[in-house]
């Protein structure tokens, strides 16, 4: 097919512009992206976050490249909060009253959120680095900023000193005015700027999880995490950090001061940042008890998979809001497509359009991916492809093709929906018989099949079958 490779471009917020990506390792693109916290199960929110990473991935490898994902697993810190969000789940509380040790509830909630990405079809990362397991790293990086002026121990606590990484505030766009009006509750007086955060915090008396270090016992603040556990999987330099809108500041803000002031020099090439999921007007938040998890639309008949094709009209940046007559659309449209899809691979009629004919599609589809992962374009192409004239075959692979990138399953009516009965068993024994070369146990099989209504072929992939319409 005449396809042609686009050049890509993705939206850096660092830089407020569309940018080309260019690899720091020739065809590899290393990822680095803020994980879930594992102390409560992850609600939709959350999960448009996750999917931003995946399908980033899945566009990327669809275009030819290699990626290499890494996603954290936050382990640390939030985990032993002394106050629990209002709306807490029973589950982290009977945690809590069973006396369940901070490993057991991350390990829960850990598997919980393995669950939910898998039924939203999210890839899996390359590595899930889990905080806990990288305090050393981060013992170094806080021992190198202090030796480095720029952060400074009071008490067995260490801030980072703001004041000493001018380029503090560039992400977020924020001045230290800003920082200092946004400066809330009371502030520890030993602090040389309000906006100072903190690296390593001594602990205090209830603390679960608690480390030795230089300072004192005591565990890791939330950012540093990430500096450590990026730069350890992914190098000093690499290419695109992603993470949610309300992560610029003070999560990649922080992050940013921490790895360029040890290094010295910038380390992530693009930073993306999804847009929040809204709620009836509000951010969909677990403190906020406004939120669904997957399980619950699953619980009240929706696939899990309408969400993610919610979430692919919408393009990554912008708001989107949520709503259960918004998701029984997208349900209905999704299931549609499933079973044109599976009509079209059976269809008796089947010739595959020209090259000719397909390649303006698939190209207008890498095009919109490349153009910042335009999925709404790439959405709007899956409709004027069902509209179209190509033939039913070539409709079908063209979608079973870019559900590569969209995730849908959108061959999942194919099989179960249109074979006779008794049909898939025989296509098994057929495949077995096959394998084993007994050709003539495998004629015999297709011709029960043909007996039933479908006809078989063999390709180099396998066996290849048709269905015949019952004639009206
Ligand atoms: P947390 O487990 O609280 O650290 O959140 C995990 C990720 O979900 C973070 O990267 C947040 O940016 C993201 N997130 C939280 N709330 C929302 C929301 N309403 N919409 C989209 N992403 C969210
Ligand atoms: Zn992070």
């Amino acid at each position: 097919m005449g396809m042609t490779t686009p050049t890509v471009r993705l939206y850096n917020t660092f830089t407020r512009a569309k940018e080309e990506l260019r690899p720091v390792g020739a065809g590899v693109v290393r990822i680095y992206s803020c994980g879930p916290t594992v102390y409560r199960y992850v609600h939709v929110g959350n999960l448009r976050t996750f999917m931003l990473p995946d399908l980033l991935c899945r566009s990327l490898e669809y275009l030819g490249y290699q990626t290499e994902q890494v996603m954290n697993i936050t382990d640390v810190g939030h985990l032993t909060d002394d106050t629990f969000d209002r709306g807490e789940d029973k589950m982290l509380v009977s945690a809590r009253l069973e006396n369940k040790s901070p490993e057991q509830i991350a390990a829960y909630y850990t598997a919980a959120f393995m669950d939910d990405a898998a039924k939203l079809n999210l890839n899996r990362a390359a590595h899930y680095p889990h905080a806990s397991q990288y305090i050393p790293q981060m013992i170094d990086l806080i021992g190198a900023l202090i030796a480095r002026g720029h952060a400074y121990e009071v008490g067995g606590t260490v801030y980072y000193d703001i004041a000493s990484f001018p380029a503090y505030g560039k992400l977020s766009r924020n001045t230290t005015d800003k920082l200092l009006a946004g400066v809330r509750g009371e502030v520890d007086p030993r602090k040389r700027h309000p906006g100072d955060f903190t690296l390593w915090k001594a602990a205090g008396a209830h603390r679960l999880q608690v480390w030795p270090s230089p300072w004192g016992p005591g565990f890791p603040g939330w950012h540093i995490e990430c500096s450590a556990m990026s730069m350890s999987l992914l190098g000093d330099r690499f290419d695109i950090h992603t993470g949610g809108a309300d992560n610029v500041f003070p999560h990649h803000e922080a992050e940013i001061a921490q790895s360029e002031g040890v290094t010295g020099h910038q380390v992530v090439g693009c930073w993306m940042h999804g847009g929040l999921l809204m709620l009836a007007g509000a951010r969909m938040a677990k403190s906020a008890g406004n939120f669904f998890r997957l399980s619950e639309l699953d619980e009240q008949g929706f696939d899990p998979l309408a969400f993610r094709f919610l979430a692919l009209q919408a393009r990554y940046r912008t708001k989107l809001n949520f709503s259960t007559e918004g998701l029984a659309g997208a349900d209905r449209a999704l299931r549609n497509l499933r079973e044109r899809v599976a009509d079209w691979s059976t269809d008796e009629n089947n010739v595959d359009s020209g090259d000719a004919e397909v390649a303006p599609y698939e190209n207008r589809f890498r095009a919109a991916l490349a153009d910042d992962l335009d999925m709404p374009a790439a959405m709007a192409l899956v409709a004027r492809l069902t509209h179209s004239d190509l033939s039913p075959a070539a409709k079908a692979s063209r979608l079973v093709s870019w559900d590569q990138v969209l995730g849908l399953d959108l061959d999942r009516a194919r099989p179960a929906a249109t074979l006779p009965d008794g049909a898939p068993a025989l296509l098994e024994a057929r495949g077995k018989a096959r394998a084993a070369k007994d050709f003539a146990m495998s004629d015999r099989l297709r011709d029960e099949l043909a007996g039933l209504g479908v006809t078989v072929t063999d390709t180099a992939e396998g066996q290849r079958w048709r269905v015949a319409k019952p004639r009206p």
